[in-house]
């Protein structure tokens, strides 16, 4: 192992462990296909196809699939550089996304992450920090769990990217983003967020769903606050709102 940081051989060490763990439980709990329910794997080799993959033509900045009759607000390319998402929300991978956050189905984060990293690193990113989008204290404690952690945690495995979560939080609970506005969930997260510690970093946040992107730049905005280089972000799905007259691409 000569040449091999302490920090990179703990990585790796703790990636064995974890893939001897999911390995044995796998084995005595086989996974459902979350779509069509059969025993084997987290999405059956059925049903993989159906996931929608987020290729070109898509916005560079903020991910959005062009040509889709969905409505395209883009993001504020000064706070936060760019936003992928590696699949439309829709089918397989919104059941497997529900599953993450609804059920528990912790173990379903690394296999998550396995089968979208080609699509994140088809379009290369730097980054030295990855940080999730933190929960409110109080639905992390509901839940157990953050989900956007379990994802962060599955990509900084992969990539040897340092994760770091306390270097973000919650100022304050917000209200779910569910069934708000475009400007009303801007309105929700503004200022909700606070960092530290990321001073000339690189920062890559990672979420589950990028919907308006409101959460995402709320994020950047505190991250750039704090002294961030740059910031960019990935997630798993991109959900694609209904096309409305009003739209624009600013
Ligand atoms: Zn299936
Ligand atoms: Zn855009």
């Amino acid at each position: 192992m000569l040449g091999i940081s302490s920090k990179r051989r703990f990585a790796l060490g703790k990636k064995s462990f974890r893939f001897l763990y999911w390995y044995f439980i796998d084995l005595f709990f086989p996974p459902r296909c979350v779509q069509c329910h059969s025993v084997g794997r987290p999405i059956c080799p059925q049903c993989f196809p159906l996931i929608q993959w987020i290729g070109a033509p898509f916005c560079p900045i903020c991910g959005q699939p062009l040509g889709t009759a969905g409505v395209h607000t883009c993001i504020d390319a000064r706070l936060l550089r760019r936003i992928q998402s590696a699949a439309v929300f829709s089918g397989p991978m919104r059941r497997a996304i529900h599953a993450l956050k609804y059920y528990s189905d912790r173990s379903l984060a690394h296999y998550l992450v396995d089968i979208s990293f080609s699509h994140f690193s088809s379009h290369p990113w730097e980054a030295d920090l990855i940080l999730p989008v933190p929960l409110g204290s109080q639905r992390e404690a509901q839940r157990g769990y953050n989900q956007s952690f379990l994802l962060a945690e599955a990509l900084s495995l992969k990539t040897c990217i340092p994760l770091d979560a306390k270097c973000i939080s919650r100022r304050r609970e917000t209200r779910s983003q569910v069934g708000l506005s475009l400007e009303e969930r801007k309105q929700n997260v503004e200022n909700a967020f606070s960092a530290s510690s990321v001073k000339s970093k690189k920062v890559l946040l990672v979420d589950d769903v990028c919907t308006t992107g409101a959460t995402l730049q709320s994020c950047a905005s505190s991250l750039v606050s704090a002294g961030a280089e740059s910031v960019a972000a990935l997630t798993l799905a991109r959900a694609i709102l209904p096309a409305i007259p009003s739209h624009s691409h600013a």
